[in-house]
C-alpha cells in the first residue's frame, strides 16, 4: 500500500507533497523550485517501488493487482535489482529526473535495508527530501533517526485485531519493536470496516498520540479501482460520514494531522487523472526501474472522484487557490505543464 507522503523536518526545503499537509506554510520562495522544473517539461516528484518483495499479503494492496503495471506483466513478475545494481539505479534516475522529492515504496522498503543504509546518504546529501513508506516489518536502522532529508512513514491499518489480521507479519507487537528510537508518522488508510464503530478511529488516535514514536498520524481514505467490489470500499455515505468524523478526531488528538487544506481535498477530490495536481506531478516507476506506472502511484484504474490519497488531496486543495484572487493554481500549473512539455520537444 504505502502510497503517502511524511512529515518534513523543520528546515525550509523546496515544495513537495510532504510540506503540503505537514503544516509547514508554503510560501512562493518554496513553490519556484518545484515551478522552475515543470516549466522546463520535469515531473518535480518521483515515486519508486523499490522492489517487487514483499512478506506481507495484505487485503486491499493494488501492488500486487493484476492491473497495476501495464496489465501485461505484474510487479511479482519484473525483474527487480539489488546490491550495487540497486543503489547505483535509483541514483541514476535521481539524476535523470533531478526530483525534488522521492517517495521510496514497494512491495517492502526494508526488505533491502541494506541498500537503502548506502542509498538514503546519497540523496539527503543531493539536498532530495525523501519520503520511505514501510510496513516496520523488520528493524529500521536507528542510523536513519539522523538523516535530515528522510521522512518516515509507517502503515498501521486500524487497531491491532484488524491490523494484526490483515497485515500479519508486520504486527503490532513487531511494529513497536522495530521503530524503537525513531520518530514518525502513523499513517492509517480507513478502509469501510473501520467505520462500523463510532469510535473506531478515535481509539486508534488515542493509541498512538501516546506513543513517543509517532510524531504525528496521518488518515487517508481507500482508494478503489474502476469496479472494484470489496470490503474495503466507502459507499458516498460513508465517506460523508468519515469526513464528519475525522476533524472531531483531529480535534481531540494534536498528533492528528488533517489540515483544512487536506479535508478540502477528500471533500472534492479531483474527477479524473487529468485533473489531477499530483499526478501530473509525480513520474512513478516500478521495481525493474524502467516500468511506469500510470496514472498514478495506484496503477490500474482509480478512480479519482473517491481518491483518499492525502498528496493528492492537498494539492488539489492548493489547486482551487485563486493567485491575486484571479488565477486558480491548477490553470496556472497545466499552463506551466503545457509550456513544458513544448519547451522540452524544442529542446530534443
Ligand atoms: S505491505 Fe506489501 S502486501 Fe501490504 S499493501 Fe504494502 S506492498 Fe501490498
Ligand atoms: S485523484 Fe486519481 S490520479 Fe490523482 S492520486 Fe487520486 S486516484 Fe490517482
Amino acid at each position: 500500500m504505502h502510497r503517502v507522503c511524511a512529515q518534513t523536518h523543520t528546515a525550509r526545503k523546496p515544495l513537495c507533497p510532504t510540506r503540503v499537509y505537514t503544516g509547514d506554510q508554503v510560501t512562493h520562495s518554496d513553490l519556484l523550485p518545484a515551478w522552475g522544473r515543470i516549466l522546463r517539461g520535469h515531473r518535480p516528484l518521483l515515486s519508486i517501488e523499490i522492489t517487487r518483495e514483499c512478506p506481507l499479503r495484505c487485503l486491499g494492496c493494488y501492488a500486487y493487482g493484476a492491473d497495476h503495471l501495464d496489465g501485461l506483466v505484474t510487479l511479482r513478475q519484473l525483474q527487480d535489482y539489488r546490491g550495487d545494481d540497486l543503489v547505483n539505479g535509483i541514483l541514476a534516475l535521481a539524476r535523470r529526473y533531478h526530483p525534488i522529492h522521492i517517495s521510496i515504496v514497494g512491495g517492502e522498503p526494508l526488505v533491502r535495508w541494506r541498500e537503502l543504509d548506502r542509498l538514503l546518504p546519497k540523496l539527503d546529501a543531493m539536498g532530495i527530501e525523501v519520503q520511505l513508506v514501510t510496513s516496520a516489518v523488520r528493524p529500521i536502522p536507528i542510523a536513519w533517526a539522523a538523516i535530515p532529508a528522510l521522512h518516515l512513514t509507517v502503515s498501521v491499518d486500524g487497531l491491532p485485531p484488524e491490523h494484526d489480521r490483515r497485515r500479519a507479519p508486520a504486527t503490532y507487537a513487531r511494529i513497536l519493536q522495530n521503530i524503537a528510537g525513531h520518530s514518525l508518522i502513523i499513517h492509517c488508510t480507513v478502509t469501510r470496516q473501520m467505520l462500523a464503530r463510532d469510535d473506531y478511529l478515535d481509539e486508534f488516535a488515542a493509541f498512538w498520540s501516546r506513543r513517543s514514536e509517532a510524531r504525528k498520524i496521518w488518515f487517508s481514505i481507500y482508494t478503489p479501482q474502476e469496479g472494484e467490489q470489496s470490503a474495503e470500499r466507502l459507499t458516498p455515505a460513508d465517506r460523508r460520514l468519515l469526513l464528519e468524523r475525522l476533524p472531531q478526531v483531529a480535534a481531540r488528538f494534536p498528533k492528528v494531522y488533517l489540515p483544512r487544506v487536506v479535508l478540502d481535498g477528500y471533500l472534492r477530490p479531483p474527477q479524473s487523472p487529468a485533473e489531477c495536481i499530483f499526478a501530473q506531478s509525480t513520474t512513478c516507476i516500478s521495481a525493474d526501474l524502467e516500468t511506469g506506472i500510470t496514472p498514478c502511484q495506484f496503477g490500474g484504474q482509480p478512480v479519482c472522484r473517491e481518491c483518499g490519497c492525502i498528496a493528492s488531496s492537498g494539492l488539489a486543495a492548493i489547486g482551487r487557490y485563486a493567485i491575486a484572487g484571479l488565477i486558480p493554481v491548477s490553470a496556472l500549473f497545466a499552463a506551466s505543464r503545457k509550456i513544458g512539455r513544448a519547451w522540452s520537444r524544442g529542446a530534443n
